[in-house]
């Protein structure tokens, strides 16, 4: 059977679609797009979601093996760490990492969607069709149904393998929980908590107003605000706070003298470099927050959900885009073992990607606790001062949760989660016993003895781990 014959539907040409659809029309796929908003490229509108995003190793793995990885990076700014602003203005830095070379990266959303689709659109055998949306997928038919944006006409498509990357949304998701086919598990799960987006406009010289080299935080326990920079000098500010709930919340700040006075309290050093902000914010969207879960994510060997659609995860760990890239990445490397049989693929690739999908859902909703909360914490800043200490002398040895999840691209999310939080129990609780010194210039030999103590530590808690899980089950 020639299996390039095969016609492939995607549905949704945002991170995960565009970048879908340009590696399988390099393996020689046709591929046919189907996209309902118009092109962000010549069209000024927002793409949806964020405006930055920080792009880190398994988005660029991802982008490599499409060929597409310097002209990612080409529009990319490196972030080093987080930089916390406390309430008097004060600030201090916290890296990534120990090790050289290891940083996110600020990039635009529009800017990376873009570049995807003029790189997807040079393949003959790949059509982009922009205003049209999917209202639902006959799963036994394999057809689904669009409506023209422009036109209103409604038409449909039958094809031979349909992919569903139209995000947290998802039509072909829906379509897999209403026709009761199979057994369909799914949960949505809210945080009680939202977003906005505000703007630091550039300086008039065309700079950005405080360091580009790190992700900015507000951290202050129920809200927070953070800021990425942007190649044109200016910064995405993005305010986490509860919809209805706490002190202060969207509900109530409906006016220009409540946002201002929140904003003066809370982060008088942000408000002093955000001057639109009453029209920001009674213009600008607020969005909600969610993890979605469901299985199974494929039916047959005819459709596919991947990206935010079978996994969207809240923005806390920055690696929802990475792990959507990360998905078509597994999925081509599992395409090269069964090129040709789809269910097994699918079944196969489900199998592998499932936990790991899981685990990031996990990891993002517990790093909203540390970013609004626990970095400002003492024994959180020691530990963090720690590991960096560990991975500087011991940069092939040690290894924090953050840089298994965000910079080893070769370690599943499952397993960084699982060995990070018993390594993260194991050091809090040795530095809460006054078990290990976290003193400033430790010398080498010390930091030997702390690291022999941490991974011994690290296995007992594993393996305690283990035997629960085994007595579970
Ligand atoms: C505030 C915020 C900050 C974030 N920050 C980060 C970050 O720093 N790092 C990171 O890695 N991730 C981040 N993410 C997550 C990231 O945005 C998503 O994981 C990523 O966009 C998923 O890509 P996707 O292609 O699966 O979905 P999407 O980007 O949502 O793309 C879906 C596409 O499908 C289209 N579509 C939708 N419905 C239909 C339909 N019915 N018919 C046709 N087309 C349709 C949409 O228009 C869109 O183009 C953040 C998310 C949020 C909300």
């Amino acid at each position: 059977m020639s299996t390039k014959n095969d016609n492939i539907l995607i549905i949704g040409a945002g991170l995960c679609g565009s970048l879908l659809a340009l590696r399988l029309a390099q393996r020689g796929y046709t591929v046919n797009v189907y996209e309902s908003r118009p092109d962000l490229r010549v069209t000024d509108i927002s793409a949806g979601k964020s405006i930055n995003l920080a792009l880190s190793d398994r988005g660029f793995k991802a982008l490599r093996l499409a060929g597409v990885e310097e002209k990612a990076r080409e529009i990319c700014i490196p972030m080093i760490g987080r930089l916390m602003h406390d309430l008097e203005g004060n600030t201090f830095a916290s890296n990534y990492s120990g090790r050289e070379g290891e940083y996110i990266n600020s990039i635009s959303r529009g800017d990376l969607n873009g570049m995807l689709l003029t790189e997807a659109d040079k393949f003959d055998n790949l059509t982009i069709h922009f205003n049209n949306e999917c209202t639902n997928v006959d799963l036994d038919t394999n057809t689904a149904f669009f409506k023209n944006t422009t036109t209103n006409e409604d038409f449909k498509v039958t094809s031979d393998i349909i992919f569903g990357t139209d995000g947290a949304g998802s039509e072909l998701r829906k379509s897999y929980f209403l026709q009761r086919k199979f057994l369909f598990s799914y949960s949505q799960n809210f945080l009680t908590h939202g977003y906005k987006e505000l703007e630091i406009p550039a300086s008039p010289d065309g700079n950005h107003l405080i360091s580009k080299d790190y992700l900015h935080i507000w951290p202050r326990g129920e809200y927070m605000l953070i800021a990425l920079a942007n190649l044109d000098g200016s910064f995405t500010v993005t305010l986490f706070l509860g919809h209805e709930e706490g002190n202060y919340n969207f509900k109530e700040l409906d006016t220009e003298e409540k946002i201002k006075d929140f904003f003066q309290k809370q982060f008088p050093d942000a408000l002093a470099l955000i001057p639109n902000i009453a029209e920001e914010f009674a213009n600008n969207p607020t969005g909600a927050l969610g993890t979605i879960k469901c299985s199974p994510w494929h039916y047959k060997g005819n459709t596919l959900i991947m990206g935010d659609a079978a996994h969207a995860v809240v923005p806390f760990y920055g690696q929802g885009m990475n792990a959507s890239f990360e998905d078509v990445a597994v999925l081509d490397g599992i395409i090269d073992q069964h090129e040709g049989d789809w269910e097994t693929i699918f079944k196969t690739y489900e199998n592998l990607r499932k936990a790991n999908a899981d685990a990031i859902g996990d990891l993002a909703e517990e790093n909203y606790y540390e970013m609004r909360d626990h970095v400002a914490n003492p024994i959180f800043k020691q530990k963090r001062k720690l590991e960096m200490d560990l991975e500087k002398h011991f940069p092939e040895k040690y290894f924090s949760k953050y840089s298994m999840v965000t910079f080893n691209e070769d370690i599943g999310y499952n397993e960084a989660m699982t060995k990070g939080r018993a390594q993260d129990k194991a050091i809090l609780n040795m530095i809460a016993d006054n078990d290990i010194s976290t003193s400033l210039d430790m010398t080498k030999e010390q930091l030997r003895e702390i690291l022999d103590k941490v991974n011994r530590e690290t296995e007992n808690i594993l393996d305690e781990d283990r035997i629960a899980k085994t007595m579970h089950h």
